[in-house]
């Protein structure tokens, strides 16, 4: 099996510095299964080979040389593979309530899309009142701009922030546990793209993790139905994807709660799982965190991976920071560091942009399922059903949710440092609103700002 792995690697690092493939396939949608002259012949002496090419991977893949920053559009968004109505009862989720009524849902009676949200509004008062018992640790909010505007922050081994050196506690996911599995996952939609991934998702009996905004989820709750009802993991983003770390207690509450409440509002369940976006995490964005039901989940990086970070940098495609043959340069090293640790992984992905859904559907997952990786939900990649992924629906025998929720006990301590560090820090994702056919959200410029000084800092090396 490993040197199957390497062999595909390295047919992937060739393809990944190839100006594009063979095919010239326009849409993604209706592709067929990858596997079609994915072979493993030997010859008796020496290791096999494995013959990928990118058109028998995947023939309907857009070539690499389209799938660059500041698209003119490629592909075609298709529509949704189910409609999902009020009553309907997911299938792959014991227990779980029907799908509420989303007629009345009004985006009017939600925070302004993708700023933090304001923490005096009832609903906010309501939810910091809930956590009155808890306390919280004294550790200071960080100025936006990363580890370089943040030089004692970063130094300080007892916050245990993953943003400066990728240090996690053992109440983070940074892994599956068991080897060669990836727990799979795509963040900051739903997006436009969207149902593309869906769609190819579905073709290839593929399950996956959606880590959503907020602001996404009121936009496009039509989509998130279909994810879950597709089977797939759902699991809060935060309402704004800010950096966790730059906002106070009170703000990062508004931002969890609000996030439960319009997946709630949407699907009749609330995740118990949550991605910081950036990865910006320390002991005091856990412990509110905790306090909140909300396991975090990061990708597999720092001490889990021999600082190798499994970001494949989709997300950067779309502003020109790195190009596609470079995110399958990063995919090849991910693969390559999967089968020298001895866990399984997460790897982080994005479904905002077209550019990242066209690398996964057309490149990414074909080149994982040739290599007979097992891809699963994270929630199930930890040998746990999907039906512990929601609160409603979680059993806690198997599953107990965080410290203190529902109001007991006191959480008077962090976590124990007991996590890993690095020498260097790794790019996230970030927020960013992109329509298609003239649907184009901007951000403000105060926000973008703030963003792009945060991406800024994550990549920079620090500690
Ligand atoms: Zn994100």
């Amino acid at each position: 099996m490993r040197s199957l792995v390497v062999a595909v690697v390295a047919a992937l690092l060739v393809a990944a510095q190839s100006p594009s493939p063979t095919s010239s396939v326009s849409s993604i949608s209706g592709a067929p299964p990858p596997n079609g002259t994915a072979t493993a012949p030997t010859n008796g002496s020496g290791p096999p080979t494995f013959a990928v090419t990118l058109a028998s991977t995947n023939p309907t893949a857009i070539p690499l040389a389209s799938i660059v920053a500041t698209l003119p559009v490629t592909a075609t968004t298709i529509p949704l593979p189910t409609s999902e109505t009020a009553g309907a009862v997911p299938t792959g989720v014991a227990g779980a309530p029907p799908l509420p009524n989303i007629l009345g849902i009004n985006p009017k009676d939600y925070p302004p899309l993708d700023h933090p949200p304001p923490t005096d509004s009832p609903e906010v008062q309501q939810w910091i009142a809930q956590l009155s018992n808890f306390e919280f640790p004294n550790i200071s909010v960080t100025q936006t701009g990363g580890c370089p505007n943040n030089t004692d922050a970063a130094k300080d081994p007892t916050r245990c922030w993953w943003t400066c050196g990728q240090c996690f506690q053992s109440t983070d996911i940074v892994t599956c546990p068991d080897k060669l599995t990836w727990g799979s996952s795509f963040d900051d939609g739903p997006a436009p793209y969207t149902p593309n991934l869906l769609n190819y998702l579905n073709q290839q009996n593929l399950k996956t993790t959606f880590f959503v905004v907020g602001s996404r989820v009121i936009s496009r709750p039509d989509y998130l139905r279909t994810q879950y009802m597709s089977g797939h993991q759902i699991a809060v983003h935060t309402w704004s994807h800010f950096p966790l770390t730059t906002l106070t207690n009170e703000q990062i509450i508004a931002e969890f709660g609000w996030s439960k409440k319009v997946i709630k509002d949407v699907l009749g369940v609330q995740p118990i799982y949550m991605r910081p976006p950036f990865g910006d995490i320390d002991d005091r964005v856990r412990a509110i965190s905790a306090a909140m039901g909300l396991t975090p989940v990061i990708w597999t990086s720092g001490k889990a991976s021999n600082n190798v970070s499994f970001d494949t940098g989709d997300f950067n495609i779309d502003a020109g920071t790195i190009s596609s043959s470079g995110v399958l340069k990063n995919f090849t090293n991910i693969l390559r560091n999967a089968t020298v640790i001895n866990s399984g992984f997460i790897v982080l992905e994005h479904d905002l942009f077209q550019q990242s859904v066209e690398l996964a559907t057309g490149y990414v997952l074909p080149a994982a399922l040739a290599m007979n990786l097992s891809i699963q939900p994270i929630v199930q990649c930890q040998h746990m059903p999907l039906s512990n992924a929601y609160l409603e629906t979680n059993d806690n025998s198997t599953n107990p949710l965080p410290t203190g929720v529902g109001g007991t006990p006191l959480a008077t301590k962090p976590p124990s440092s007991t996590g890993g560090s690095s020498s260097s820090g790794s790019g996230g994702s970030g927020s960013n609103t992109k329509g298609s056919n003239g649907d184009v959200k901007t951000l403000s410029i105060g926000i973008l700002s703030s963003m792009l000084a945060a991406l800024i800092g994550s990549l920079a090396v620090c500690c």
